[in-house]
């Protein structure tokens, strides 16, 4: 690492030759635009590698990639920087390359295939598809990356019907450690087209996605809102209801401590809520009776009907643009009352939690089944995963949504699946962590296959076989 410092205190010259090869641009500490390059969507985040590279174009990719190579600098990808945190101090030998410019969709109706610039955000390809009555594997929010998303397993609202984002890759276009772009599909490159759906920016940086979707006009989704002192009987209720809920179903329990930010909807604004968000592929009248027992319960307030597909895309309220923030997450082998309760004591009613929401994603039904021609993430075999986040504007903030986060955390320690899920984790983790032992060994050996000497960083960085 010290070589590649002292490398980059005398490349300012040939950092200018490299600007002048690619149509994109190459930002250093000493340009004026340079906090402005490295910002990532997570504003927490303040990431500092040794240069940034904004390719236009896969060329431009291969361009920078042999640069860094033959320099001694690490490479690590980003399209929005949604799951930045895990590198944040891993970067000052890095050149990090945005991806966000390579940003562009097409919709094959008859094959049902999108291909996307790896810099694409869900909303583009949901808008896109939707004009052909189709729907992609997209997750909760709009803006978040279609590259990281998919690549790291992708948990939608229409999984539990269709399985992983990840294994609805049916080909991508990386630019590989030997700084060449290859096409790996089924049939080409078959160990790293396996690696990289799951194993995600370990191998390269993808340039473009091809992925499957679905036809999907409509879907009958929406939440049921209660004061969160009904929690208790409203996450029982919902907890209940799962076993007789066909795959067509997704539903989320939900803690919230909505802010009072003039941009939420005026009836939740700056309310403690207990929600059950749901998502129904199907018809209104068979959505309702899959749902009444909640109903029975007697929301304050009741969004639940036929919407367009692409309303999706903002049923969970996720934040739209960077904002500042902090979570952690766990996959839950079962959720008995002792759990709901234990839960509830940590970060419901009365507990003074700083976080503004915890969440329960119901899973099982193809995320559970490993999908044929799978991916390094063959499926999910936990039945729930918590994710919990808190807004960090100030360090007090950051503080206080910390010591919630570990309270939670201990509170659903003893129904820890044990393994964790790639996408939500948002920390520096043991990366042997994310992966059955089998699969991780796999993964390795892909690693030293493609990439022996670590060119590539992920937020999730997986080793070398040695
Ligand atoms: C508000 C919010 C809502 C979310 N909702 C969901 C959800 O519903 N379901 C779900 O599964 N996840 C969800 N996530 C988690 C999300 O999937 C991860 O944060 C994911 O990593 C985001 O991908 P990104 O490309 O936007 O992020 P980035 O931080 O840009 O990328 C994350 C990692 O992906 C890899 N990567 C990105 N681009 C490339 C590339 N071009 N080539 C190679 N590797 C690349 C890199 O290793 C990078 O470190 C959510 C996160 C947030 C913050």
């Amino acid at each position: 690492m010290q070589q590649a410092i002292q490398t980059i205190d005398v490349i300012g010259v040939e950092v200018r030759a490299l600007r002048a090869r690619i149509a994109g641009d190459v930002v250093t500490p000493e340009d004026p635009n340079w906090d402005e390059a490295r910002q990532a969507w997570n504003l927490a985040v303040d990431q500092r590698p040794a240069a940034v590279a904004i390719p236009e174009s896969a060329e431009d990719v291969v361009e920078i990639v042999r640069f860094a190579r033959d320099r001694g600098l690490k490479v690590a990808a980003q399209s929005t920087g949604h799951n930045a945190a895990p590198m944040e101090h891993a970067l000052s030998d890095t050149v990090l390359v945005k991806v966000h410019k390579l940003r562009d969709v097409e919709i094959d109706p008859e094959a049902r295939i999108a291909r996307v610039g790896a810099g694409t955000i869900w909303i583009e390809a949901v808008e896109a598809a939707a004009e052909h009555g189709l729907a992609a594997l997209a997750g909760s929010s709009p803006d978040v990356g279609i590259a990281g998303y998919s690549l790291g397993g992708g948990l939608s609202w229409i999984g539990r019907k269709h399985g992983l984002q990840a294994n609805n890759i049916t080909a991508v276009e990386i630019v590989t450690a030997d700084g060449c772009l290859v096409h790996a599909d089924r049939d080409n490159e078959p160990d790293l087209f396996w690696a990289v759906r799951g194993g995600s920016g370990n191998f390269g940086v993808v340039t473009a996605l091809e992925f499957r979707l679905h036809p999907i006009r409509e879907v009958y989704a929406g939440m049921l809102v209660f004061p969160q002192e009904r929690a208790e009987e409203v996450l029982k209720t919902w907890r209940d209801l799962i076993p007789s809920l066909p795959d067509e179903m997704t539903t989320v329990g939900r803690i919230l401590n909505v802010p009072p930010l003039e941009e939420i909807p005026e009836p939740v604004r700056g309310r403690s809520l207990v929600v059950v968000e749901a998502i129904y592929l199907g018809d209104e009248a068979e959505g309702a009776e899959l749902i009444q027992p909640l109903r029975d319960l007697g929301p304050e307030m009741d969004t639940v009907m036929t919407v367009p597909a692409p309303a999706l895309s903002h049923l969970h309220m996720d934040p739209e643009h960077p904002v500042p923030g902090m979570g952690d997450t766990l996959l839950l082998s079962d959720l008995p009352d002792e759990a709901i309760d234990s839960l509830l004591a940590a970060g419901g009613p009365g507990s003074d939690s700083a976080l503004l929401s915890v969440e329960l994603r119901q899973l099982g039904g193809a995320i559970a089944r490993p999908a044929p021609d799978h991916g390094a993430i063959a499926s999910i075999d936990a039945p729930f995963v918590m994710f919990a986040v808190g807004m960090t504007m100030t360090p007090e903030m950051g503080a206080a949504v910390h010591s919630s986060l570990t309270r939670v955390m201990e509170s659903l320690a003893a129904y820890d699946a044990g393994q964790a899920y790639f996408n939500f984790v948002e920390k520096p983790v043991e990366t042997g962590r994310l992966f059955p032992p089998t699969v991780y060994r796999r993964l390795r050996e892909v690693k030293a296959q493609y990439d022996p000497r670590e060119l590539f960083r992920a937020n999730h960085p997986i080793p070398p076989a040695r």
